[in-house]
C-alpha cells in the first residue's frame, strides 16, 4: 500500500526463508520453508497488521526484520537501503521489538531501571543521570509510577510487565516497532488497556508498527493495513475496513467464520473444520487447496500469483 506521499520504511521484496530440520533421531535433514515469497511494504506512521494461525511464519518475519535471521532469499530494505548493509547498532536504534511473553523477555535477576536503561547503556548513550531522568520520563509515558524503578519484574502483574517491555523498546526512540503477539499472554482484561496504550503511543510519538496477531480482533484493532498469512505465504493484504468488510481469499473469510460466533438461538456456531498442513510437506499448488470449498484442479497444481482487486492484493485463482 505505498503511495508516493508515504515511502515504505520497511519493505520485504521476495523474502523466504528456509531451515533444515531433521525428521526423527536418525532422520536426514529436511527443507522447512517458514516463509515464502512474501513482499510487504511499511509505509511511515502507519499500522501494518498480519494475522494468520500459528506456524504460519509470523514469527519468522518479525525476526527477519529485526535483522535476528537472515533470509534464504530476497530482500530486506529499510528506508530503501538493504538490512545486511546496515550497522547492528543503527538497526537497533531505528527498530525495536516487543515480543509475546513478559515473563521470559524480561530479565528476572535485573531491576526495573536496570531493564528499561538497559538500551542506552548498551548505546552508551548519556550519563548515569541521563538514564535516570529518560527512564522515569519513558515510565510515565508507559503509565507506570517511577517507584517501580526500584522493584523487579516478579514483583508485576503481566499488564506492567508487558508496560516495562514497551518502555525499554521505546527509550530508544526507534522509528519503528515489530510487537509479535505483544498481548497474546495477558488477560483479556489488561490486553486491550495495553493495546490501547500502544494506539496513544503511536500517535504521540509517530511510531510505525508492525503488529503480529494470529487473533483477527486485535489486529483490527490496531492496523490500518492488514496483511494474511498462510503455510508461509502473503494470501492477502488490504486496507483493515476493506479486508473485514469484502475478504476476497476463502482462509480469510475461514479466519473471521472461525472468531466465536451465534446463531439466532445463541447457540454457538462451530468453527470450520481442517488441519494446518504440514510444513515440511506443503500440499502442491495453492496451499490451502485441501481446505478450500472453492479448490479445482487449477489449485492444486498451480501456486495463484498475487494479484490487485481495487486496493486488495490476493493470491487466489478464484478471488473476484
Ligand atoms: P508463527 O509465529 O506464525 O507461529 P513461526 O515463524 O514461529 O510461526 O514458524 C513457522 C514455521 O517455521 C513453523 O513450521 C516452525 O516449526 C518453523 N520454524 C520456526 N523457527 C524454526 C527454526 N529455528 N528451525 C526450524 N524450523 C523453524
Ligand atoms: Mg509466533
Amino acid at each position: 500500500m505505498t503511495s508516493p506521499q508515504t515511502p515504505a520504511v520497511l519493505e520485504l521484496r521476495g523474502v523466504t526463508k528456509t531451515y533444515r530440520v531433521k525428521q526423527g533421531l536418525f532422520g536426514t535433514s529436511r527443507p522447512l520453508t517458514a516463509v515464502n515469497d512474501v513482499s510487504l511494504s511499511l509505509p511511515r506512521g502507519e499500522v501494518l497488521g498480519l494475522v494468520g494461525e500459528s506456524g504460519c511464519g509470523k514469527s519468522t518475519l518479525a525476526k527477519i526484520l529485526l535483522g535476528l535471521e537472515a533470509p534464504t532469499s530476497g530482500q530486506v530494505l529499510v528506508d530503501g537501503e538493504e538490512i545486511r548493509a546496515q550497522d547492528r547498532m543503527t538497526l537497533a536504534r531505528r527498530i525495536q521489538p516487543i515480543f509475546q511473553d513478559p515473563y521470559s523477555s524480561l530479565n528476572p535477576r535485573k531491576s526495573i531501571f536496570d531493564i528499561v536503561s538497559l538500551p542506552l547503556r548498551v548505546h552508551g548513550i548519556g550519563d548515569r543521570n541521563h538514564w535516570d531522568a529518560e527512564v522515569r520520563k519513558i515510565l510515565d509515558i508507559v503509565g507506570l509510577p517511577a517507584r517501580v524503578m526500584n522493584t523487579f519484574p516478579s514483583q508485576m502483574s503481566g499488564g506492567q510487565r508487558q508496560r516495562v517491555a514497551i518502555a525499554r523498546a521505546l527509550i530508544m526512540k526507534p522509528e519503528i516497532v515489530i510487537c509479535d503477539e505483544p498481548t497474546s499472554a495477558l488477560d483479556v482484561s489488561v490486553q486491550s488497556q495495553v493495546l490501547n496504550l500502544m494506539s496513544d503511543l503511536r500517535e504521540e510519538l509517530g511510531l510505525t508498527y508492525l503488529f503480529i496477531s494470529h487473533d483477527l480482533t486485535v489486529v483490527q484493532h490496531m492496523a490500518d493495513v492488514i496483511g494474511v498469512l498462510y503455510l508461509g505465504r502473503l494470501v492477502e493484504e488490504a486496507p483493515r475496513d476493506r479486508l473485514f468488510n469484502e475478504p476476497k481469499h476463502p482462509y480469510t473469510q475461514m479466519l473471521f467464520d472461525a472468531a466465536p460466533r451465534m446463531d439466532a438461538f445463541g447457540r454457538e456456531i462451530d468453527p470450520p473444520k481442517g488441519e494446518i498442513p504440514d510444513a515440511i510437506n506443503p500440499p502442491p499448488g495453492c496451499a490451502f487447496h485441501p481446505r478450500c470449498p472453492l479448490a479445482t484442479d487449477r489449485c492444486r497444481t498451480e501456486n495463484p500469483e498475487m494479484r490487485n482487486i481495487g486496493t486488495t492484493r490476493v493470491a487466489c485463482h478464484h478471488a473476484q
